[in-house]
Formats: C-alpha cells, sequence, structure tokens
C-alpha cells in the first residue's frame, strides 16, 4: 500500500443530482476495501494513477478548506455526504484521525451529514456522532450485501468481517442514531440468491435498522471488465451466466423485475422500510451557531 498527501481547492464538491444532497466530501481518493463492484475506479485517471486500490491519496489540507466554507456567510448548513466517492472509514484513517476533525467542525457549525461505510471504524467516533446527531442530525449507513463471510471476503477483501459490520450497526442503533442498511450492490446469482436476500432481511429486521436501499449490479465503465475478470478467476461456473445476463437486455430486464418483486416482498414480510429520503437530515438555517 502506498499513501501521498495531496492538497485540494476546497473540501467540499457540489453535486447535481437527484439525490436529496448536494455536497460531498472525500478525505481520501482511492479506497482500500477493493470491492470487485467499485464504480469509484474511474476518479484515479483524473491523478494519472491507475490503482485504486493500493495508492491511496490523503486530502492533508481537508480540515482547514471544511472551516473556511463552514464559518462563511454563504454556507447554508446543507447536507455533507461524508465519503460518496471513497469511504472515509478505510484503514488508514485509523492512523490519520481525519474524521473526528471533521465531526467536530460539522458539530461547531451545526452541519447535518451523510456517511456510509464498510468498516467498524466508525464506532471509534461514537461520542461525536451522538453530539452530532443532537445539534444537526446524522444518517449512517452499513454495506453489507452477503452474510457468507467467504464470498465478502472474496467481493470486499478489504472491508471488516460481516459480523463485525452487523454488530456495529445493533450499536450505533442502541445509541440512538439512524442507522440504515445499504444492500447494494446485489450481484445476480451470487448475492441476489432468495436465501441470501432472505436472511439479510430478518437480520435487518433484527437489528431494527430504520431503512434499507437496495439495487441491482450496475456495471459501467472500466468496472464491467474488471468484474468479468474477476468472475472468471474467481468463479468460473458464474462467469458465463452473468456474461450473458449483462449482455442481452430482454434477459436482464426479466430477471431484474422478478428481483426487485421478490425484494418488494421481503419489505412487507420483515417490516423494513426502503424510504431513506425521510431520515435524510435537514438543514436547520435557523439555528444560532452559539
Ligand atoms: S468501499 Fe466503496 S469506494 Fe471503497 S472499494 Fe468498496 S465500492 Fe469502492
Amino acid at each position: 500500500m502506498k499513501y501521498k498527501l495531496i492538497t485540494c481547492k476546497s473540501a467540499l464538491n457540489k453535486i447535481s443530482s437527484f439525490l436529496p444532497y448536494h455536497w460531498d466530501l472525500n478525505i481520501y481518493r482511492g479506497c482500500q476495501h477493493q470491492c470487485v463492484y467499485c464504480f469509484a475506479r474511474y476518479s484515479h485517471q483524473y491523478l494519472n494513477d491507475t490503482d485504486f486500490f493500493h495508492n491511496i491519496y490523503i486530502k492533508e489540507n481537508i480540515v482547514e478548506e471544511l472551516e473556511k466554507k463552514l464559518k462563511s456567510k454563504n454556507w447554508k448548513r446543507e447536507v455533507i455526504n461524508l465519503g460518496g466517492i471513497t469511504d472515509s472509514y478505510q484503514p488508514i484513517e485509523k492512523e490519520q484521525k481525519i474524521m473526528p476533525k471533521i465531526l467536530k467542525l460539522l458539530i461547531q457549525y451545526k452541519t447535518p451529514a451523510i456517511i456510509s461505510t464498510k468498516s467498524t471504524l466508525i464506532l471509534r467516533d461514537i461520542e461525536l456522532l451522538k453530539e452530532l446527531h443532537q445539534v444537526a442530525g446524522i444518517q449512517i449507513a452499513f454495506t453489507i450485501t452477503t452474510l457468507d463471510e467467504e464470498l465478502a471476503k472474496k467481493i470486499e477483501p478489504g472491508a471488516d468481517s460481516v459480523k463485525m459490520r452487523i454488530k456495529a450497526i445493533k450499536t450505533l442503533k442502541q445509541a440512538g442514531l439512524t442507522v440504515g442498511w445499504h444492500l447494494m450492490p446485489i450481484i445476480p446469482y451470487i448475492t441476489g440468491t432468495k436465501n441470501n436476500l432472505t436472511k439479510i432481511f430478518q437480520i435487518g429486521e433484527q437489528c431494527q435498522i430504520d431503512y434499507m436501499i437496495t439495487s441491482i449490479l450496475n456495471l459501467r465503465g472500466n468496472t464491467r471488465k474488471y468484474f468479468f475478470e474477476f468472475m472468471k478467476n474467481t468463479y468460473p461456473n458464474y462467469h458465463q451466466p452473468l456474461y450473458n445476463l449483462y449482455h442481452n437486455k430482454t434477459k436482464y430486464k426479466e430477471y431484474k423485475t422478478q428481483l426487485y418483486k421478490l425484494l418488494d416482498d421481503l419489505s412487507l414480510k420483515y417490516h423494513i422500510n426502503r424510504n431513506y429520503q425521510k431520515y435524510v437530515p435537514k438543514q436547520k438555517e435557523q439555528l444560532s451557531l452559539f
């Protein structure tokens, strides 16, 4: 693993999207979790680097830049998505300890946030998360796509074990925080089995999660090439069926319809809400900062 310090011109990126938040903050470029379906690899091309998983860039001035933005009179305390591209709690964060500084600033400037992660390192900051939840709002989500540890280690090799992630969800919920579950991407035939999905919904209900977001695997850009290479080498039996599915629009559409029907049925059966939007914290412009 190689690390390099870089500087950023701004801590926040404006995202114009259909999503209910419009600001993104990424401390790191590159991600040590190394998920085979990662959609963010493309972002390394802007650094003239091809190794998104092993060359990690650390924005050393991000805290100072964030404070400049938050203290500005123009800042409306809108929701910030912490780690929209790369995981804020990937292993390097353990020594860098940048997230606590960011959370302290958000508390100080009463700015709400969203965090999604595959790392239980987030528990280190639980007291700050609770405080932010009180003063401005925070929504946390864990991504878990399979309950099979062996499979998870192959498709998300750098992430924490599934067991640890489930335990962290419970701890965060017990602390009174809003916690969701990202069941995405669902890989057809592999994590998209009825057995896997049913167990996930069962455990989601046991954990009393606030919502679950589900989505089928989307193979955009280079992700398609990397993903099929992985399948060929690691799960050769699934390679051809998956290749056929992703190269036949009718077949793909049929599969997707059946999958989404199953997800709807499971949501009803296990009382899992799939609408995350009502949990996105709202900006609190009217609050005084002091
Ligand atoms: S956690 Fe997200 S950014 Fe990191 S490798 Fe996995 S998919 Fe990519």
